[in-house]
């Protein structure tokens, strides 16, 4: 009951091409889990993903969680970079081949705009590797800026590349 009361609801987005992408992505989970002030309580399947952008690297794996925080947008962004950086990334080619990525999609219905934080992420709209696994914990959740839900902006999505379910996700 305790989980229910406070924080606001968070989704985050995963990915990872390298060094065992889905045993990176379950790794990041693990961190995640640890996040002070701060309770996973779902997370989606993991979708192996083309990739998009960059397309000569190899498929991602991506998933999203939704996490229940009492930090502040910019402290959780201060605690992913974080586990990125524990977990090795490196930041040598935009859009490149990484072992761990992990994105804010939504913080509540809250709106930021500043130099090194956009929330709701400003690519997720475009993304189906985001939407599939955000549809699959939260089609109602409504992306704040455009006042349309998740399943609405899946519907209007054109972005073709191939997302596949790769297992039923389980907390
Ligand atoms: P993309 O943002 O297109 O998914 P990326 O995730 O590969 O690209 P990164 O190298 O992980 O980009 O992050 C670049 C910067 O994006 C970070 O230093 C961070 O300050 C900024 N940023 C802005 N908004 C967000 C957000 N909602 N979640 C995570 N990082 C963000
Ligand atoms: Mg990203
Ligand atoms: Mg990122």
């Amino acid at each position: 009951l305790a989980e229910l009361m406070n924080g606001i609801i968070s989704f985050i987005g995963l990915g990872s091409n390298m060094d065992d992408p889905q045993a990176r992505c379950l790794e990041a989970i693990g961190h995640l889990e640890k996040v002070k002030k701060s309770t996973l309580l779902r997370r989606s399947s993991f979708y192996r993903t083309e990739p998009v952008g960059l397309t000569n690297q190899d498929w991602f794996i991506n998933a999203v969680v939704e996490l229940r925080t009492a930090l502040s947008a910019r402290e959780l962004l201060a605690e992913l970079q974080a586990i990125e950086n524990l977990m090795g990334r490196s930041r040598i080619v935009k859009w490149g081949p990484r072992v761990i990525d992990l994105d804010i999609l939504l913080y509540g219905q809250e709106i930021i705009e500043e130099a090194d934080l956009t929330v709701p992420h400003r690519e997720m709209h475009k993304r189906r590797f985001v939407l599939e696994p955000l549809y699959e914990l939260a089609p109602y959740a409504i992306h704040p800026a455009f006042g349309v839900s998740v399943a609405g902006l899946r519907k209007r999505l054109g972005d073709v590349s191939r997302v596949e379910l790769l297992n039923k996700g389980q907390v």
